[in-house]
């Protein structure tokens, strides 16, 4: 396992320096989000000793059981909530989270803004935006982002900075990454977290300032329905 990962961060690090100067990006503007969901402690607190930095899980529940020693032992890192979350685990992924990137209705982004008064904490929020109309995901359709992003903005004072997507499977996801590309822009949002595994560089070509990255960097593990 070890040398594996060793390999496959130096892999994907290179890998999105490479796409940075492939299409104009500035240096090391491209932030890696290492999703770690199913991936065992041990195996994060390795890739924090091979020098990674910010993580995205998926579940609260996994986070509270696998999260509470990383995190006292790791004060430097940053996690990301990148899987659906329900209205009433808002509290919880408001203590636990340092980004949100899966706000999608206006009830969620209520709980988060109620929570973080409560709790003191201000925490970076990512709108999901279902990019490709698709029935069985997650993410506000992109017809009826605008305004979810004035609510969250004017509304519920919530801290948004970006926009986030997961392009329908098995289809050249350009044409998605350059919507969600144009929504951020008409809105001034400056961070994009798009790209995984399969398409990262693909999404670096069209602007991703974040790429989240799992099964590249850990192996394969079990698929997570979104
Ligand atoms: C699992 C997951 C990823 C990483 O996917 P890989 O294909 O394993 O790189 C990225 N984003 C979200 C929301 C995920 O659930």
């Amino acid at each position: 396992m070890e040398f594996s990962l060793a390999t496959n961060i130096e892999r994907i690090t290179n890998a999105i320096r490479n796409a940075e100067i492939a299409h104009g990006r500035y240096q090391d503007t491209v932030t890696l989000v290492a999703a770690s969901k199913n991936v065992a402690a041990a195996d994060i607190q390795a890739a924090i000793d091979l020098g990674l930095r910010i993580f995205g899980e998926n579940r609260v529940q996994e986070v509270v059981a696998k999260w509470t020693d990383l995190r006292a032992a790791n004060p430097g890192v940053a996690l990301h909530l990148i899987g659906p979350l329900q209205s009433n685990k808002a509290r919880q992924a408001v203590a636990l989270f340092d980004v949100i990137e899966s706000v999608d209705r206006t009830k969620l982004a209520q709980e988060i803004a109620e929570e973080a008064e409560k709790q003191g904490r201000n925490p970076t929020v990512n709108i999901q935006v279902n990019i490709g109309n698709e029935p069985q995901k997650s993410g506000v359709l992109p017809a009826d982002t605008p305004s979810l992003i004035e609510a969250c903005r004017n509304v519920y004072h919530l801290n948004v900075q970006g926009l986030m997507c997961i392009p329908p499977a098995g289809q050249d996801p350009s044409s998605y990454f350059l919507l969600l590309k144009s929504i951020a822009a008409d809105h001034g949002l400056p961070i994009l977290s798009m790209g995984m595994s399969a398409d990262f560089a693909q999404a670096i070509a069209h602007g991703a300032t974040h790429v989240r990255v799992g099964s590249a960097i850990f192996g394969d593990r079990e698929p997570v329905v979104q």
